[in-house]
């Protein structure tokens, strides 16, 4: 059989107007990047670099980096770039913890996103999974307990904020307060923020979780609340722990400060524009725009009594499971008797006036 491209194109064109439970917002429009796909791009090397490969975009990677830094309220002593997603931005956090680190142990959560798990075991990092709240938060007390029994170790914590399922934002405070009741002193706090680091900076009380907060990295992603038509991400790191890698492999010649060789440097571009275009104001509105709609899904799902919670600070709605025709539908995630729906800047009135529709004709039918 061979494949139809252009059935494809209209399926895919389709299906992208119902994305409710992935966190990818389909809004954008990068088609006027099409230009670009005539040359050889590659951001290969450390963006900060001078590099030999002309044909690179690492000026525009550099000024993105800043702009989240800064956001991130970083002191200056960062360092980071643009990765091909969230996974990739977790897994240069922990191999900066584990360099800094040897013998630490990394504590992470039950519902930690499950790259965390795959990264522990593609770097052989000693780890304890720890029990998570109800809410999707880390439980507090298990991981006192946990960190009671090892306190002779390091410790490398991941602090999830924004959890994959729920939503739930850990609670940095009460992490950094655990360790230092237990005068943990060799620790590193690497932030998994692929979808909440590019929405809590925009909401007043929010738990904190940037540089301000002591973190010593932050993986967020570039394809969910920004939207890209390529995945990509961005990690940034205490400079300080980036110079130790660095001058571990400095004997290729080159900075390989990054885990991929080839790069996109397609995506910096993008999320150049992406970030230039709305600045923090254009983000801020989004940020409102989605907590509002949040309210008002939550409202129309109570008037049709569909179960439903959302964690405080969250668009992460999460719903009794509906049954395989609306999951499908909609492109939930779901886990066991739940699923949700992720309230992304695309995620509007009318979407959530049909999603809630089709939910209240399985309602009327039990
Ligand atoms: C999406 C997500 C990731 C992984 O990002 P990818 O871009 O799919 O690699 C990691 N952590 C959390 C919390 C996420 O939501």
């Amino acid at each position: 059989m061979t494949l139809d491209i252009n059935a494809k194109f209209e399926q895919i064109k389709k299906d992208s107007s119902n994305i409710a439970g992935y966190p990818t917002n389909t809004n954008f429009d990068y088609t006027d990047f099409y230009k670009f796909f005539q040359f050889n791009i590659n951001n290969v090397g450390d963006p900060y670099d001078d590099n030999l490969y002309a044909c690179n975009t690492h000026e525009f990677e550099c000024e993105v980096i800043e702009w989240f830094a800064k956001l991130l309220k970083s002191n200056g002593h960062h360092w980071g770039y643009v990765t091909h997603g969230g996974t990739e931005g977790n897994m240069h956090g922990m191999y900066l913890a584990r360099e800094v680190w040897p013998n630490g142990i990394v504590y992470m959560s039950e519902e930690t996103h499950y790259s965390i798990n795959k990264i522990v075991h593609m770097l052989k990092m000693e780890h304890i999974i720890v029990k998570s709240l109800e809410n999707g938060e880390i439980d507090y007390e298990d991981f006192d307990d946990m960190i009671h029994m090892h306190r002779d170790r390091p410790a490398i914590v991941v602090a999830n904020i924004g959890t994959t399922m729920k939503g739930a934002i850990d609670n940095l405070q009460k992490i950094k307060a655990v360790l230092k009741k237990h005068a943990i002193r060799k620790k590193y706090i690497h932030c998994d923020a692929a979808l909440y680091g590019m929405i809590l900076p925009f909401v007043a009380g929010a738990p904190q979780f940037d540089f301000s907060a002591g973190i010593d990295s932050i993986a967020v992603s570039g394809h969910k609340f920004i939207g890209l038509p390529i995945p990509a991400g961005l990690v940034i790191a205490n400079k300080s722990h980036v110079e130790r890698v660095k001058t571990s492999i400095e004997y290729i010649g080159a900075h390989d400060t990054t885990i991929s060789g080839s790069r996109n440097g397609i995506t910096p571009l993008m999320l150049h524009r992406a970030i230039h275009e709305k600045g923090r104001d254009g983000f801020q509105a989004l940020v409102d725009q989605c907590y509002t709609n949040t309210k008002y899904l939550m409202l129309k799902l109570a008037e049709i009594d569909w179960r439903s919670w959302v964690n405080n600070h969250s668009t992460t709605v999460v719903i009794e499971r509906p049954p395989e025709w609306i999951v499908r539908k909609w492109q939930m995630a779901v886990a066991e008797n739940w699923s949700h729906i992720i309230v992304m800047p695309h995620v509007d009135k009318s979407m959530i006036d049909a999603i809630v529709a089709d939910l209240k004709i399985e309602r009327n039918r039990w």
